[in-house]
């Protein structure tokens, strides 16, 4: 197949039928790519994201994506270089940028929390006034400890934050953490939650101001929410006794009421309802407590609510 010639990012703003062409900012090579990646691809965008692309174009939405570094997506929805970003909010907090949060992701979680050596003295972030602080997240450091009414030294590292106690650099961090392995591995121990952060779908106040760039970030953000609701519940069928129904009503309302079709024997009905995710087992349960058998249950592509 032919490669079909893309004209350069810069140039890609001009109109082109179905609306302005968008730019999104994404995570180049790091924690957010293979997630964000693949949420583009679920909501059906076409591109090539393969090799050392510093962009892609999508093929059949009017969408561009840029790939950089994540620490850099605040600042390019700043300046107006892309309208839309895929990125942790820990980051928004941080450059203090005002951007839209659009849609949360679902992926990317992690807290960015205050810790201490295991067997430091300290056990509550009031006592860090006067201590010397390490972390990537300088402004959100401050900030924090300025709720506190404290101003502690705070030195910025850009990597391997966790080992700067051990290495008698500093007294505490503030550190991203997911599953905390990196905190025990380096002797630390968490004493308090700065922020809770996910990925999210941002916009530039922008864009979001100027209509025909709105309508189509509209339309993106509709598949996304598809997407992210058809991840979120569950399809299920069942067979029960009629007189379960209020019980199987209780236990799975539905969207808005389950559907109810009579079957060939008399006194049975099949129920047809979506289920949320989190509480399926628990729910499943009880609906089999409640009489209802052939309980079938299968996943959704896209729903929209
Ligand atoms: P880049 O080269 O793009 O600057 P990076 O090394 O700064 O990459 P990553 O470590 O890939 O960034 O993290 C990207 C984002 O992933 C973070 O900003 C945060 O939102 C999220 N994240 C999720 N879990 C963690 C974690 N355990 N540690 C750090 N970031 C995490
Ligand atoms: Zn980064």
């Amino acid at each position: 197949m032919q490669p079909v010639p893309v004209p350069p990012f810069a140039g890609a703003a001009a109109a082109e039928p179905g609306g302005p062409r968008l730019k999104l900012a994404v995570q180049r090579s790091g924690r957010l790519t293979q997630d964000t990646i693949d949420l583009l691809h679920a909501i059906g965008l076409e591109f090539e994201s393969y090799g050392q692309r510093l962009f892609s174009h999508c093929r059949n939405f009017p969408l561009s994506i840029l790939y950089g570094r994540d620490d850099d997506i605040p600042g390019y929805m700043a300046l107006g270089t892309v309208d839309l970003g895929i990125l942790g909010q820990n980051l928004i907090h941080e450059e203090g940028v005002r951007v839209d949060e659009l849609a949360p992701l679902g992926f990317g979680y992690c807290s960015l929390i205050v810790a201490v050596l295991r067997d430091s003295p300290y056990q509550a972030p009031a006592e860090l006034g006067g201590c010397r602080i390490a972390t990537s997240y300088p402004r959100s450091a401050a900030a924090y400890f300025k709720t506190l009414g404290l101003e502690p030294e705070i030195i910025t590292i850009s990597g391997s934050v966790e080992v700067a106690p051990s290495l008698g650099m500093a007294d505490a961090v503030v550190e991203l953490t997911a599953t905390g392995s990196t905190l025990l591995l380096n002797d630390l121990r968490p004493i308090a939650t700065i922020l809770e952060s996910q990925a999210v779908l941002a916009a530039s106040p922008a864009a979001m101001a100027d209509p025909a760039r709105r309508a189509t970030i509209e339309r993106l953000l509709m598949r996304v929410k598809a997407v992210r609701a058809a991840k979120r519940f569950k399809y299920l069928m069942m067979n029960a006794p009629e007189a379960a129904l209020p019980e199987i009503r209780r236990v799975v309302p539905g969207l808005k009421s389950p559907t109810i079709i009579p079957l060939a024997d008399p006194g049975w009905v099949a129920v047809h309802t979506a289920i949320e995710e989190e509480v399926f087992w628990d729910s499943i349960e009880r609906l089999r407590a409640a009489g209802a058998t052939e309980i079938l249950v299968s996943s959704l592509e896209k729903l929209m609510l």
